[in-house]
């Protein structure tokens, strides 16, 4: 035998066991812009870590977003991973109009007011391109502009123009975004825009589709039922950025697949300083219901500009990952920020050393020693993981045609290391957001002694097992139907 091939192959090997042994816990979603949305940039991404890429609808044109899925789906496969496209719908994000000077500068205390309109010459007065606002205000009503650069408030109002008082001064531009955080909007949270993007997304096939500015299920529903009718399996996800949102979490968490916890707008419709525990509250509930959950926003803000992120920014997240998030994203860091790759690198080192919390604990469903419901498939992976840590294997396998299994394994929160085989591909990169699991694509059919077999040489290639190492899997074997109803417990060969 060739010794030179022998050695190509050992470190092939090496580099598979690395890539398996080293991987997050915790997964990464990158938003891809101007800095990264070439195929060189997306290939370092994948490679620093990154199991989702997710594309802004308020930015960027469809062709652009159509080139980077391209991008995407070739850098994926010159990696062989997983990577996971998320299209983020803008939602009812309400904006200013044309201002009369731009920047304008709002003095606290003076007045200001609202007119009918899209543009306006004057210096004292502001447009919206929301039309109905001057309608939907009240006198009293809270008015945020430009992410909380200023604030308003409603004093008075005519049939065609309401006054506010400037609470709070600061520098606005024409087209930046305004936030009403105790008005009742009747704007759609799935409008026209969003409807087309949604269906141009199906079309493009990709797997989460999520959606700004949520305030109850029934919107949550529209969505699914849209991608339903466009025979879509995309994964909804619902942003909880508003005070109506959070007053109807349960039910909106029930309803959507998974959630992201939108700090950048929460942040300015809920008081600031309520945005910690709002955090932890939404993590809580995902736990509880056990759907995945992304934090998002301003993680690594300062990794914009500078190759490092402050102590508070490392500290978020690590403190993301302990209160039970699945999944940190990165917005403008990756999107355009001077550092993209090096900020998805920082997100990993701090995911590895907080994970470290994890390993050693037991088995445990997060919040939840013994949910009510504990069905036949809970109670199965629940075992395996007990079984695994007790003979001490090597990994846990679980064999699963709709990615349920690997969420509730997922969900458990334990540190041993955990594939999760599937022949279907949008489960494969459905898993990609699911913590704790590495999906792996299989083409054979998901019979037991076929797992079995494949399981074997995939342990020794990429997770350093050697003969005689336990495996445990678990599997389906129909004897009771849909569920997951077995755990095997085999040696490598
Ligand atoms: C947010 O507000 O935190 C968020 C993720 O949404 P966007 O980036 O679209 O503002």
């Amino acid at each position: 035998m060739n010794s030179a091939a022998e050695l190509v192959l050992t470190t092939e090997v090496e580099l598979n066991q690395k890539s398996f042994l080293q991987k997050t816990r915790t997964k990464t979603v990158a938003t891809v812009g101007p800095a990264s949305s070439s195929r060189e940039k997306l290939t370092q991404l994948i490679s620093a870590g990154v199991d989702v890429f997710r594309l802004n609808m308020a930015h960027g044109g469809r062709p652009d977003h159509e080139a980077a899925i391209g991008n995407i789906r070739w850098a994926s496969e010159q990696t062989q991973s997983p990577v996971g496209i998320l299209v983020d719908l803008a939602g009812p994000k309400i904006r200013l109009g044309e201002l009369g000077s731009n920047p304008l500068n709002l003095e606290t205390g003076k007045q200001v007011t609202f007119i009918r309109g899209t543009e306006t010459d004057q210096p004292n007065e502001l447009v919206c391109l929301y039309l109905p606002l001057i309608d939907e205000l009240s006198v009293g009503d809270e008015i945020v502009l430009a992410d909380g650069i200023a604030r308003l408030q409603a004093i008075s109002r005519t049939a065609d123009a309401v006054t506010c008082k400037i609470v709070d001064g600061g520098l606005i531009r024409s087209r930046q975004g305004v936030n009403l955080p105790g008005t009742n909007l009747s704007i759609p949270a799935l409008g026209e825009v969003d409807r087309e993007n949604a269906i141009w997304a199906v079309r493009q096939g990709v797997d989460f589709v999520s959606l700004s500015f949520v305030r109850n299920a029934r919107e949550v529903n529209d969505l699914k039922n849209l991608l339903t009718k466009q025979n879509s399996h995309a994964i909804t996800i619902a942003k909880i950025e508003k005070r109506e949102a959070l007053d109807n979490l349960d039910s909106i968490i029930q309803a959507a697949d998974a959630i992201m916890v939108a700090r950048g707008d929460l942040g300015v419709e809920i008081d600031i300083e309520k945005t910690p525990l709002a955090q932890k509250r939404i993590i809580r509930t995902c736990l509880h219901h056990r759907k995945p959950v992304i934090v998002a926003t301003q993680m690594l803000e300062s990794m914009h500009q500078t190759k490092r992120p402050t102590r508070a920014e490392v500290s978020d997240v690590a403190n993301a990952i302990l209160d039970g998030a699945d999944a940190c994203m990165l917005s403008g860091e990756t999107a355009i920020g001077e550092y993209p790759v090096e900020a998805a690198t920082m997100m990993q080192k701090i995911m590895i050393e907080t994970e470290q919390m994890f390993q050693g604990r037991s088995s445990k469903i997060t919040g939840h020693d013994q949910p009510t419901g504990w069905g036949v498939s809970d109670a199965v992976v629940y075992g395996s993981a007990q079984i695994a840590r007790r003979i001490e294997a090597k990994i846990v396998v679980i064999a699963t045609t709709c990615g349920e299994a690997a969420l509730m394994k997922s969900k458990q929160r334990d540190f041993i290391p955990t594939i999760c085989v599937t022949d279907s591909p949008q489960v494969y990169r459905r898993m990609s957001l699911y913590w704790g699991v590495v999906p792996v694509m299989v083409s054979e059919d998901m019979q037991a002694d076929k797992i079995v077999s494949f399981v074997d040489t995939w342990a020794k290639t990429n997770a350093g097992a050697v003969s005689g190492d336990p495996i445990v899997i678990v599997c389906d074997t129909e004897l009771l139907k849909g569920v997951h109803d077995t755990v095997m417990v085999t040696r490598v060969s």
